[in-house]
């Protein structure tokens, strides 16, 4: 008999299904990374300290006060965590009981607040979107506020692309008052900026607003997020954070990139990058196993293709690596493309053009 210690696992826990992070997947293999709406370019940093023996600041100081700067709010308004995801976590830890609380997730969409709610034990209610235009069921919601402490919205929406209007955001505030935060993870902001939130801090004690480092800044490797609210609400966050969430080099590293040179260059790439899009969108047209191409906002696009099975498998032999979407919810046969360098975007043009001369009049597309 085994004796199969992993039974002492919390249940929900032994029968979790983990996050699938494309680096879990897509292990190293290839030379052109598409899949994790990484930046495709980087620069060289150096290290002020050289010694750590030292335990860090918990919440360092000018790390902080770079970030309040660079969103115009004040620190207190600010927690630095380890990546956008743990800011998702602790929201869950500091504000949902387990088994009695529950946290909204409209699905198609970043599947880490349904997986950190699930390690907790608190219960998800899924709302989707309406298929094609992502937009929220707003009154869907409504129905369904019962116990619900976060509704977690991702704006722009990863892997769908769209922007959530503002009207719906702020419908969402109003009738969650006092009753739900409203958690809105601007992961992509940067790359459509004038969509945030940050302006409504002031307004709404319900607002809750996540960062990271890891997309628009180009620093994905350090591990480095942001969690923005009112003051009352990141003291709350403050008391469930680790002791020491931020590294001393994270802390340099992410500081340096705040400085205003920095922040520069960030919105040059951002801009390089939205050129790149409209690039791959324009290419992708006129290419014949395309089946649809959703509008983006971001630094990524998701493409329905005919065929996406033998497209996904022909790229990866050649070495370019996309993110499959196919098996999430209304997202039959679409596969999602992290815009990359213009070169990299071009790559994937042309093996997506020899496909199409080969496979044309097979499974349902023609000549364009
Ligand atoms: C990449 C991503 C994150 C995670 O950011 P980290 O700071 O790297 O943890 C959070 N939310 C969304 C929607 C993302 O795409």
């Amino acid at each position: 008999m085994t004796d199969d210690i992993t039974k002492l696992a919390r249940m929900n826990i032994q029968e979790l299904q983990p996050y699938q992070s494309a680096r879990r997947i897509g292990g190293e293999h290839g030379d052109i990374w598409l899949n994790a709406n990484e930046s495709p370019v980087s620069f060289q940093f150096k290290l002020k300290k050289k010694i750590f023996n030292r335990y860090p600041e918990c919440q360092p100081r000018y790390l902080i006060s770079s970030y309040a700067d660079y969103v115009g709010i004040f620190p207190n308004q600010v927690l630095a965590t380890r990546g956008a995801d743990e800011g998702i976590e602790l929201l869950i830890k500091a504000f949902c009981k387990p088994k009695k609380d529950a946290i909204i997730y409209c699905p198609p969409t970043y599947d880490m607040y349904k997986i950190s709610a699930k390690i907790f034990d608190v219960i998800v209610k899924e709302i989707p979107t309406f298929q094609n235009t992502w937009k929220l069921d707003l009154l869907n919601i409504q129905s369904n506020l019962n116990q619900v402490k976060l509704i977690y919205i991702c704006n722009p929406n990863n892997p769908t692309g769209n922007i959530i209007s503002k009207q719906d955001l702020i419908f969402l505030l109003e009738i969650t008052k006092n009753k739900s935060l409203i958690v809105i993870d601007e992961a992509y902001i940067e790359f459509s900026p004038k969509d945030s939130m940050v302006s409504y801090l002031k307004k709404y004690s319900n607002l809750v607003i996540l960062r990271t480092m890891s997309k628009a800044f180009a620093l994905a490797g350090i591990r480095c997020g942001f969690t923005l609210a009112q003051k009352n609400i990141i003291k709350i966050l403050n008391k469930v954070i680790s002791p020491y969430p931020i590294s001393v080099p994270v802390s340099d590293i992410a500081t340096q990139s705040l400085n205003i040179n920095f922040i520069k260059l960030m919105e040059s790439r951002v801009l390089d990058l939205n050129n790149n899009r409209i690039w791959l969108i324009n290419k992708l047209k006129n290419i014949s196993c395309v089946e649809k191409i959703f509008v983006s906002h971001a630094n990524y696009l998701l493409v329905k293709f005919f065929m996406f099975e033998e497209i996904f498998k022909m790229l990866w032999d050649k070495g370019i690596i996309l993110r499959n979407q196919n098996k999430k919810k209304n997202l039959e046969k679409c596969l999602r493309i992290t815009i990359g360098t213009r070169l990299e975007c071009s790559r994937l043009i042309e093996e997506l053009k020899i496909f199409s001369k080969n496979n044309i009049s097979k499974r349902g597309f023609n000549e364009k």
